[in-house]
């Protein structure tokens, strides 16, 4: 099924993709960003990082209201600006992610507002990056059980979210086809860190029977494009040359990822090179 199927809503309205029962995804530029709606009970929702520009969280927020959607609460998988943006126009409600995501995203408020600022301006500073601690397991809400995955890739405090009664794995900004695996470089064993992370996301997947992936910039896929994700992401970490039986390895970098169609694009090629030469520099 397809909300956003021609006769839906009304012009303007931003288009909401069901990827499961319940789930429904929206896709902003740049980047393919997606925006996760969980639906509740009585019209009430979860939004997942809700995202990007000004304007998109202001169609955002009339389409909800169109279809009669009230906002009971936001989630962020992780305090990188693009994915903890809010507009007063979604409510004054809760915006869960990890204690550890709360922390860095206080200590990088100003970073955060000052890189909305650079792609996507107009945004509120005070509600960029302003989020609550998760007090469990769970994300607190009245709708369908949302279970809460920490891992320690790409940045502090990052988390995917199930949800186990409609299969899906939200998982930031883990298992894109756009995206190589962006390394949190700044950590002890960043690859390290990358690579535990799969196997915690495979392991959740499992355990859920998720049949739905949802990347945070990226297309929505199934259980064998989930499969598909993970092997292209462990054979990208593979070829920087860091896998954790090799420690003393870090810094090859050598056998670069050719074949790895994502590397096509500039910027993910920058990303790469970056990557690369913080590994090197570490030894
Ligand atoms: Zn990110």
């Amino acid at each position: 099924m397809d909300d956003a199927a021609p006769g839906r809503g009304a012009p303007g309205d931003v288009a909401l993709v069901e990827v499961a029962p319940s789930v429904l995804v929206a896709t902003s530029q740049p980047w393919s960003t997606t925006t996760t709606v969980v639906l509740g009970a009585d019209g009430r929702c979860l939004l997942v990082d809700p995202a990007l520009t000004p304007a998109d969280l202001a169609a955002l927020a009339a389409t909800l209201a169109r279809r009669g959607l009230s906002v009971e609460a936001g989630a962020s998988t992780h305090p990188h600006w693009d994915h903890v943006l809010w507009s007063a126009a979604l409510g004054a409600v809760p915006r869960w992610a990890t204690r550890a995501a709360v922390e860095h995203a206080r200590a990088t408020a100003d970073a955060l507002a000052a890189e909305a600022d650079a792609t996507a301006p107009g945004h509120d500073p005070a509600l960029t990056g302003r989020l609550d601690p998760l007090p469990g397991e769970r994300v607190p809400w009245s709708g369908p059980e949302v279970v809460v995955v920490p891992h320690a890739a790409h940045c502090p405090g990052s988390a995917a979210f199930v949800v186990p009664g409609a299969g899906v794995l939200l998982a930031g900004d883990l298992l894109s086809e756009t995206e190589i695996p962006l390394l949190d470089t700044d950590a002890v064993d960043p690859v390290g860190d990358h690579l535990a992370a799969l196997r915690t996301l495979e392991a959740a997947a499992a355990r859920w029977s998720v049949q739905a992936l949802v990347p945070g910039h990226g297309t929505p896929t199934d259980a064998a494009g989930l499969a598909a994700r993970l092997a292209a992401d462990r054979a990208y970490l593979g070829a920087l040359g860091a896998f954790p039986e090799r420690p003393g390895a870090r810094a090859a970098g050598a056998g670069l990822p050719a074949e790895d169609p994502r590397l096509a694009d500039p910027e993910q090629r920058g990303h790469h090179d970056r990557q690369v030469a913080a590994l090197r520099e570490r030894g």
